[in-house]
C-alpha cells in the first residue's frame, strides 16, 4: 500500500445502528460510492511527510442484520469501532463486532491488527445519561490488545479529528 510519499489506507467502521458512525464520517469529504452497498469517504493527513489518504467505509444500514458483505472488509488496514456512551448495550455488542471483524477480514496477524475504539455521543453526558464509564470503557481496550480509546461528539465535533489521526498513525505503525 505504500507508494513512496503517499499512502492510501482503507478503514472501516463498524459498531450497532444508531451509535453515530455516519455522523462521524460526516465530518470528512463526501464521496460516496455505492456500489456494494457500502459507502466511504476521504480524509487526507500529513504525516511525517507523507500524504496519507484515509478512505473510510460505513455501511448503509446493514450492520442491523450483521451482514455486511465480505468486500466491505478485504483489505482493511484499520478498524473503528463505535459505541455509544450513553447506551450499554452498545457497548456490549462491541465484542461481537470484534470479532466478526477479525472471522471476516482475517487479517494475517489477527493479534496485531490495528483497532481503535470511540465512545461517541459524549456531549449527551449530563451525568445522568451516561451508561458506560470511560475506565470501563479503558479496561475493555487493554484486555483486547491495547486499544487506543477516544471520547468523541459528532454533534459537536469534539475529538472527531484527533481520533482520525490516531486512526491512521495505528494503522501506520502496524504495517
Ligand atoms: P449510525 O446508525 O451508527 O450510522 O448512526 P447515525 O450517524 O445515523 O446517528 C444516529 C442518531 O444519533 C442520529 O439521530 C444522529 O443525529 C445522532 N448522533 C450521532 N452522533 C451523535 C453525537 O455525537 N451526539 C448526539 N447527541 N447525537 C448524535
Ligand atoms: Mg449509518
Amino acid at each position: 500500500m505504500l507508494m513512496s510519499d503517499r499512502m492510501l489506507l482503507k478503514v472501516i467502521v463498524l459498531g450497532d445502528s444508531g451509535v453515530g458512525k455516519t455522523s462521524l464520517m460526516n465530518r470528512f469529504n463526501k464521496q460516496y460510492k455505492s456500489t456494494i452497498g457500502a459507502d466511504f469517504v476521504t480524509k487526507e493527513l500529513h504525516i511525517d511527510e507523507k500524504l496519507v489518504t484515509l478512505q473510510i467505509w460505513d455501511t448503509a444500514g446493514q450492520e442491523r442484520f450483521h451482514s455486511l458483505g465480505v468486500a466491505f472488509y478485504r483489505g482493511a488496514d484499520c478498524c473503528v469501532l463505535v459505541y455509544d456512551v450513553n447506551i450499554q448495550k452498545t457497548f456490549e455488542t462491541l465484542q461481537t463486532w470484534h470479532e466478526e471483524f477479525l472471522k471476516q477480514a482475517d487479517p494475517t496477524n489477527p493479534e496485531r491488527f490495528p483497532f481503535v475504539l470511540l465512545g461517541n455521543k459524549v456531549d449527551t453526558d449530563g451525568g445522568s445519561s451516561r451508561a458506560v464509564s470511560e475506565k470501563t470503557a479503558r479496561e475493555w481496550c487493554a484486555m483486547n490488545g491495547n486499544i487506543p480509546y477516544f471520547e468523541t461528539s459528532a454533534k459537536e465535533n469534539y475529538n472527531v479529528d484527533d481520533a482520525f489521526l490516531c486512526v491512521a498513525k495505528t494503522a501506520i505503525a502496524s504495517e
